[in-house]
């Protein structure tokens, strides 16, 4: 059987951690609990054009997924993208098929896929 998974375009990630307040309210999960996490990591300077350190700032943006995701197959069953995909305030998450996904992984960087155990 086919295996599905999320594609993250994670470059583009702005951190506005929506993904993780859906996925908490589609499987209802305590307080502390997560199907995905968005991990910040900075922040570094923004350099210019010519590799020179400015006086700016950014905060990289990761969503890293738990062994608490399912993939919300009551969503996908019904044709509906998993919640936390549908969410992103960056339409930077796709679902489907791993095969078809990882065709996409290989046409640019800064790009993850995850495939949980039950995917
Ligand atoms: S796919 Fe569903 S279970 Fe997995 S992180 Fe997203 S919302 Fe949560
Ligand atoms: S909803 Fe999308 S853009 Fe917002 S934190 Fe999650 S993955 Fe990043």
């Amino acid at each position: 059987m086919a295996r599905n998974g999320i594609l993250v375009d994670y470059q583009y990630c702005t951190g506005c951690y929506s993904c993780e307040i859906a996925c908490q309210s589609e499987q209802d999960l305590y307080l502390g609990q997560w199907g995905v996490k968005v991990l910040q990591n900075g922040p570094w300077p923004v350099k210019d054009t010519t590799g020179n350190e400015t006086d700016k700032y950014v905060y990289d943006f990761i969503p890293s997924f738990t062994l608490q995701c399912n993939l919300c197959p009551e969503r996908t069953a019904k044709g509906k993208k998993p919640s936390c995909v549908h969410h992103c305030q960056a339409d930077i998450m796709r679902y489907g098929p791993v095969e078809e996904l990882v065709k996409v992984l290989e046409q640019k960087p800064w790009q993850y896929l995850w495939v949980p155990p039950q995917g």
